[in-house]
């Protein structure tokens, strides 16, 4: 088996659902599983259509109305023939999602949220599958919630390793090519979980690991891994190949180009992973293996629109291991992840991406106990492999407010001087 791992960009429009059948037909007679995400920005739209019927700050309806333009212009597209069942399956999906937000909220938000949203991969992967079925390539359309097996954990479902393992065997044991979507899982009880924003990558890694397949593929619309993200540097290089561990690392980091879940379940069953671009199938891309490890250039992970946080407790006491453990579980609990720490006699620091929805409400717990301080607009950068002259480089006109240091990987919170 191999899988291929199609994001939201290579499905954004009709030309590429057409580029997608052109790549899967490079690999005839191929056993292939296609994890597919939503179409384009679909899941911001869904996140939107979620805010939209729980907080009632816009209509709906509205909302709802600009994803099924945006999917039956791309059906249009795709199908002439206006009888293909295609048609009828859509609208059907269609009043399934209307159902979704048709009555009050009446769970969690985070609940909703995976109902909601979820049915972008739904939608995705039934166009997509019947696009590749008229077009030559016969495969089967799976639900994924009927494999991926989660907790209740809402938004960032914990995989039921076992289940999915037994149900990947039931299911996917067949040859042939197979469609599913990324990102969604089911619980014990059917209701739908998602596993966290971008969790298509995870999802692929998850069912290589389950399928023993032979490889995975992520087709992006860059050329590989890059040193950089090009949305911030204007030189950046591809790297030809990347260790796992120093994938795992880039990605822990921030690095968007792999979930940072992906790389663990292919690790420990020695499955390659490469990274290719969809417009030039041709290129060689990453291959993500066990390499050697280190890089041979400095690698850039940048995240903007950072508060860093210091707190230093009110009675002046020192920071110790019972403030760091209270700390963190609130961290857990407002499900905050921090992104770099420092921690000395009188005070701790981390930065954090700046949320507003959970920021107010956080400073205000912390500030029973502690002296807080925060400084928002500020930027993460962290250098994999630095040396004195790359800081300096990307530090000029920034000033440094905290600096933590590694063997091989610093962490830079700065501050634009100008
Ligand atoms: N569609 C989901 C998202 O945009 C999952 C993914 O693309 O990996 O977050
Ligand atoms: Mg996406």
């Amino acid at each position: 088996m191999r899988i291929f791992k199609f994001g939201g960009a290579s499905v954004k429009d009709a030309n590429s659902v057409a580029n997608v059948a052109k790549i899967l037909n490079r690999y005839p007679n191929e056993n292939i599983i296609a994890v597919i995400s939503a179409m384009g920005k679909t899941t911001n739209t869904l996140e939107k259509l979620t805010n939209a019927f729980y907080y009632k700050k816009e209509n709906p309806l509205d909302v709802l109305n600009e994803i099924k333009k945006y999917h039956f212009d791309i059906v249009e597209h795709l199908f002439k023939n206006k009888n293909h069942p295609i048609y009828n399956e859509l609208n059907n999906t269609f009043v399934e999602l209307e159902w979704a937000i048709e009555n009050e909220p009446s769970h969690s938000y985070n609940y909703e949220y995976d109902q909601i949203v979820s049915m972008g991969e739904i939608i995705s992967t039934k166009i997509v599958s019947a696009f590749l079925n008229e077009n030559g390539i016969k495969n089967k359309w799976l639900d994924a919630r009927g494999i991926i097996q989660t907790d209740n954990t809402y938004r960032e479902g914990k995989v039921d390793w076992e289940l999915t393992q037994n149900l990947s065997s039931a299911f996917l044991s067949e040859n042939g090519v197979f469609i599913t979507q990324g990102f969604i899982g089911g619980t014990s009880e059917n209701f739908t979980t998602t596993l966290g924003r971008e969790g298509s990558d995870y999802t692929a890694a998850i069912l290589a690991y389950t399928t023993n397949a032979k490889d995975v593929t992520i087709w992006k619309d860059v050329p590989g891994v890059l040193n950089a993200d090009p949305k911030w540097f204007d030189e950046t290089q591809k790297l030809k190949q990347i260790s796992y561990h120093d994938a795992i690392e880039l990605a822990y980091y921030g690095a968007t180009v792999i979930h940072p879940k992906t790389i663990k379940p292919l690790q420990n069953k020695k499955i390659s992973l490469y990274v290719k671009s969809f417009l030039n199938p041709d290129e060689e891309g990453t291959i993500i293996n066990e390499a050697q490890s280190p890089l041979p250039i400095p690698c850039f992970i940048f995240k903007v629109n950072q508060v860093l946080i210091s707190l230093s407790p009110k009675d002046f006491s020192f920071i110790v291991e019972e403030n760091l453990s209270s700390i963190f579980k609130l961290f857990a609990e407002k499900q905050i992840k921090v992104n770099v720490m420092q921690s000395s006699a009188i005070s701790f620091s981390v930065s954090i991406d700046n949320d507003e929805r959970k920021l107010p409400e956080l400073i205000k717990i912390l500030q029973k106990d502690y002296r807080v301080l925060y400084n928002e607009n500020t930027e993460l950068i962290t250098i994999r492999y630095y040396d004195q002259a790359t800081i300096d480089r990307v530090t000029i006109d920034k000033q440094i407010l905290l600096e933590v240091k590694s063997r091989y990987t610093v962490q830079l919170v700065v501050k634009p001087t100008i």
